[in-house]
């Protein structure tokens, strides 16, 4: 672990320099940088591990293939010459491979293969670069590839196999493709009706899709790279970066491939097989993980053939088990910092290191993007990527990964933490193990993670924005202004409630959002006694341009009947204002991402989604890269307890702009303003310097970075995820830290 301190441009020179010019013989397994508060350093010193601590073994994560393999497997003199499972201690599988500790061969999936006595050689001799290389192994002893076709046939045998396999790609076809914690689902990226069938036969119909390049230089080709951009790309985590394309519709990769989507999800070939497929290749393929919807990504051949039957047209497969399933991780640069949205290759299981003190805490999470986390002495380990506790595959992938930590790392937890959600399956889970359950607010747990990972403790306001999440009273939360205690938090703001027609349907359909929202000024104009003026604590905040015409406060929704509306039947319209009426099925949210979603359909852009969040991404994308100073107006109501943000004025402010023509970009920036002067504004009535930003809806480069940005020139510090995913991934690890403060409020 090295900790440096300087600005912020001499540190990324230094983070980008590392890699290039450390010692010769040494090689970087992980380079994971997290920017913390300054200590105060004044000189440069190498201490001594601390001996105190609770010792936790290090399990490391899989890591990318090192130059030096990379160099054996395309020297025709070398006798691993084209051979996909080279490695040495510098890289490989670990994570995907341990089955138990310590970390050695009978502990691993490479038991099934016993070293040859070339092999072996290298293993025992100190000197080699495969000294105690666990998964070692040579075309001779190792794991050997073969092509099957969907009946589970072989039809082609090692580097065959591969041949063939580029083979069908080159020619259009689907294959699945055995690789390191799982399987991909790959074609050629260029190749409509490869990718559209693909998409079809996945029944995945907008969402991204990865890719993987044979190359930096093609990469750079078709994206815009920043040098944190390429040093994540080439790093040991090899993660999916999200890149901004070169020219929107770029002609040589398929439209489909991100329909509409300013950005690409990148990757570089991390194993000796990707490797030498791609360089059989040379141009870019789809990447995307082998599985049905959100399901976990499958890691076994035979159950591959089951699940991916009709997806896939062949298999490259190959005999070395998978233990676990790892997903590709997935990274954006926010601020000009490395934000992962999906840790799993590559970082986990890393711990993320606190100064607590901790009897084992396992946390259960949350729902969607599951992970669990295991907190032990100092450490919070957290697990990979699980993916949505929706079906029974990824409800059994979060069992399995739960022991399997448990089993590594030899805890019995003493303490388990879980969501107040009494409906998640996590949840339920947790209350079955019978061991002293922490139920611990969602949004509280968002912030505790980024607080966590930004090693702060203490107090703070946290801004925890995000779908939803079960709040302390039965309403949906999600546009939440927590004041962060030593023990505890109190919800002192939160968005203006509005009822979702439908509930969980609305998060698949943003125009039940917006219809919500309009029913909910529409009601209020009906019922006219709370006006603003008559709250004598009721501050206002203009936006300095909002001069343009008189509000009318509430009616302006009323009178100027949205377009959205029209996305809906007659019966559907009638349905939906019943029940909203009736108040059936149509539960109080306070969610700011329901608030993306009401904006995106109000201007036309989306009003149902086809993935999680589509709706609220396409806003950012369109207001992306519009310059504008203007925000709309709001009111803070500090007569409430909470204090309520009411986004009304700001509302009926985008549909008269609606109205009078106003493209729909502008708005779109003006909506990401308007949410990060609200923060600000949160923020100074609130008075506490550190600002925690988190949540899903942080996802969101331009909102994220305006509220930096903001806060900053506001005085206020603010403090983002860099490590651990602001959306529900990081949620286990915010449970772990609520736990110890909770019992840490109980002996005192
Ligand atoms: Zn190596
Ligand atoms: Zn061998
Ligand atoms: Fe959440």
């Amino acid at each position: 672990m090295i900790e440096v301190e300087g600005n912020p441009v001499t540190l990324q020179e230094f983070l980008l320099r590392v890699p290039s010019e450390k010692p010769p013989l040494s090689y970087i397994q992980s380079l994971e940088p997290s920017v913390l508060d300054p200590v105060g350093f004044d000189s440069f010193e190498i201490r001594q591990s601390d001996p105190t601590g609770a010792r936790t073994t290090l399990v490391l994560p899989d890591i990318a293939t090192c130059p030096k393999c990379l160099g054996d497997i395309f020297d025709p003199a070398n006798r691993r010459y084209l051979y996909p499972f080279t490695n040495c201690t510098n890289c490989g599988s670990r994570y995907s491979i341990i089955e138990s500790l310590p970390y050695d061969r009978p502990n691993t999936s490479m038991k099934h293969f016993a070293m040859c006595e070339d092999c072996q050689q290298e293993y025992e001799d100190p000197r080699n670069r495969r000294f105690h290389a666990q998964p070692n192994a040579c075309p001779e002893c190792g794991p050997r590839l073969e092509l099957w076709n969907p009946s589970g046939a072989c039809v082609a045998m090692r580097h065959e196999a591969l041949l063939a396999a580029a083979d069908a790609i080159r020619q259009g076809l689907v294959v699945a493709v055995k690789g390191l914690g799982g399987f991909h689902l790959m074609c050629d990226a260029r190749n409509v009706d490869s990718v559209d069938a693909l998409r079809q036969r996945k029944r995945r119909e907008e969402k991204p899709l990865a890719l993987m390049y044979p190359t930096l230089e093609m990469v750079k080709d078709h994206c815009d790279v920043s040098p944190t951009e390429e040093r994540l790309l080439l790093s040991p985590e090899c993660p999916i970066v999200l890149l901004r394309r070169r020219i929107a519709g770029d002609v040589s990769i398929a439209p489909s491939v991100a329909p509409g989507n300013p950005y690409l999800g990148v990757m570089l070939p991390y194993t000796p097989l990707h490797h030498l497929l791609m360089r059989e290749l040379g141009f870019p393929v789809v990447a995307t993980s082998g599985n049905l919807r959100e399901e976990p990504i499958c890691t076994d051949e035979h159950v591959a053939l089951e699940r991916l039957k009709g997806i896939a047209d062949v298999f490259l497969v190959h005999d070395r088990p998978i233990v676990r399933h790892v997903d590709d991780s997935i990274v954006r640069v926010i601020a000009g910092r490395e934000l992962v949205m999906r840790r799993a290759r590559g970082y986990a299981p890393l711990p993320v290191c606190t100064k607590l003190t901790m009897n084992p805490i396992l946390a259960v999470g949350g729902h969607l993007k599951n992970t669990v986390a295991l907190g032990i002495g100092q450490d919070i380990f957290v697990s990979q990527h699980l993916g949505d506790l929706e079906t029974a595959q990824s409800y059994q992938a979060f069992e399995r990964t739960i022991g399997s930590l448990e089993n590594l790392f030899e805890i019995q937890p003493a303490v388990i933490a879980c969501d107040m959600h009494p409906d998640y399956l996590s949840t339920k889970y947790a209350d079955k193990i019978g061991i002293p359950v922490n139920r611990v607010q969602h949004h509280y747990s968002h912030i505790l993670s980024c607080m966590a990972e930004n090693e702060l403790e203490g107090t703070a306001l946290g801004v925890s924005w995000d779908g939803t999440g079960y709040g302390l009273d039965g309403t949906l939360w999600g546009g939440e202004f927590l004041r962060i205690t030593d023990q505890s938090f109190e919800r002192v703001a939160h968005f203006r409630t509005f009822a979702l027609p439908g509930g969980d349907r609305a998060i698949k359909e943003p125009r039940r959002s917006a219809l919500g929202l309009w029913y909910e000024t529409s009601a209020e104009v009906e019922s006219e006694p709370s006006h603003p003026e008559s709250l004598p604590r009721k501050r206002e905040f203009n936006a300095p341009q909002s001069v343009s015409s008189p509000r009318r406060r509430g009616s302006s929704l009323e009178s100027q009947k949205p377009e959205f509306l029209k996305s809906f039947s007659e019966i559907e319209l009638k349905n939906l204002l019943s029940m909203l009426a009736k108040g059936i099925n149509s539960p109080a949210t306070s969610s700011a991402g329901r608030l993306f979603d009401a904006v995106a359909s109000l201007l036309g852009i989306r009003h149902r989604n086809a993935f999680e969040g589509q709706a609220a991404m396409e806003l950012e994308y369109l207001a992306d890269g519009v310059d504008i100073d203007e925000y709309y107006p709001y009111t803070i109501d500090q007569g409430a307890t909470p204090y309520v943000v009411d986004w009304q004025p700001m509302l009926s402010k985008i549909v008269e702009d609606l109205h009078n023509g106003i493209a729909a970009q502008l708005i779109a920036a003006k909506f990401h303003k308007s949410l990060a002067e609200i923060i600000v504004a949160a923020a100074k009535i609130v008075g506490e310097s550190r600002v925690i930003l988190s949540g899903g809806c942080f996802q969101n480069k331009l909102l994220t970075e305006t509220a930096i940005t903001r806060l900053q020139e506001e005085g206020f510090r603010p403090y983002w995820h860099q490590r651990v995913p602001p959306n529900d991934g990081g949620i286990a690890l915010g449970q772990v830290v609520a736990a110890v403060r909770a019992n840490r409020g109980s002996t005192h």
